[in-house]
């Protein structure tokens, strides 16, 4: 591995995780979750407190028509227009709209305006995905990140308004973002823990549809993928390039373009801090949440040019650590790699089913 500040940077940061979480379908249905189970005081002091919040993490999400519209691909609007039972053209319509808006004004809620096409957007989803009220009372486990390598290959896996994708990453790595606060909660949140009950469903989709197509960006130049790279670039774009019938020289446009997309502030962007530990000062960085470190390891991953290999198993990618290697790694917590394992289950049956013809 060449010397690459990105190998050595120090992280601790662990990530809490439930055993289980679920869709609630408005805030109102936390008011039966045990939230004052630890306290000898009960009171409505912690449901109001998420309540409150979770009601305003969608109008707090700055520039999410202008984000969706730009920064997604067509067929995560098709799968949130499924979703929502508006038709693509309609929801394209409001998108393009409410970007207007967004772009004209300060985006703060004190503005009147701006706070009334936030909260009536039809992208404000009332619904939330929380951890279920069992499994509150019981935090299972907890994962280091320096330890979690194949996070950025698995949270590309999600898709779009796909709960079951959704809820089966959750329980392994944990809600990939969401609010964080420990208010409610037996435990006491420090610097190095990352932990998110709730969320909002539109938010959280918003970050899937946008790393999802940087993702691909990934993907395609990992895998030299010219004719792709091709229906991916805008016509606008595709006339401007030199050279166009030469593979390399889309992708370099391709790298070119992911460069561009690393580069917005929700992307790669980790905050620095400096440790006190055993007599002397570490320096290390801390990710807000795990989208950002799944960009972190994009930006690690292609500075290291490392190579991808697609599951014989799922058809996903993963990041090939030793030379054989068919199948995505194994889960945090797990001996042996999930795909590997149903891979193998399917060719027994397979076997089997022929031996009874
Ligand atoms: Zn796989």
């Amino acid at each position: 591995m060449k010397n690459n500040f990105l190998n050595n940077v120090h992280f601790e940061q662990e990530v809490l995780v439930f055993d289980d979480y679920n869709i609630l379908e408005e805030v109102d249905l936390l008011n039966s979750y045990p939230f004052d189970s630890y306290s000898s005081t009960p009171d409505l002091h912690y449901v109001n407190h998420w309540k409150k919040n979770l009601k305003k993490q969608f109008v707090s999400e700055k520039n999410f028509h202008g984000d969706l519209l730009y920064r997604s691909s067509k067929s995560n609007i098709e799968k949130w227009a499924k979703y929502t039972n508006i038709s693509v053209d309609e929801l394209l319509k409001i998108l393009e709209k409410n970007n207007l808006k967004e772009k004209e004004s300060n985006q703060i809620e004190e503005d009147k305006d701006y706070y009334e096409m936030k909260s009536e957007s039809p992208f404000n989803e009332s619904s939330i995905l929380g951890v279920t009220p069992d499994a509150m009372q019981n935090l299972s486990k907890k994962y280091k990140l320096q330890e979690a390598s194949s996070l950025y290959t698995e949270l590309a896996k999600l898709e779009v308004f796909d709960f079951n994708s959704l809820l089966r990453f959750s329980k392994h790595f944990g809600m990939p973002s969401g609010l964080m606060d420990d208010i409610g909660f037996d435990i006491e949140l420090d610097g190095n823990c990352l932990f998110f009950p709730f969320t909002s469903i539109s938010v959280l989709n918003k970050k899937i549809a946008i790393y999802k197509q940087d993702f691909e960006w990934f993907k395609v130049i990992q895998t030299k993928n010219a004719p792709k790279i091709r229906s991916m670039i805008p016509e606008s774009d595709l006339i401007l390039i030199n050279n166009v019938d030469e593979n390399e020289a889309v992708v370099n446009y391709a790298k070119h373009h992911l460069t561009l997309l690393l580069g917005r502030l929700d992307a790669f962007n980790v905050s620095m801090h400096v440790e006190f530990q055993n007599g002397s000062f570490v320096p290390g960085v801390w990710f807000s949440d795990l989208f950002n470190f799944a960009y972190f390891q994009i930006a690690k991953a292609l500075s290291n040019n490392v190579e991808v290999r697609e599951c014989d198993n799922c058809g996903y990618i993963f990041e090939v650590t030793h030379k054989r290697q068919r199948f995505c790694p194994p889960l945090p917590h797990r001996k042996r790699s999930s795909c590997e394992m149903a891979y193998n289950n399917r060719l027994k049956r397979e076997k089997k089913l022929k031996g009874e013809i």
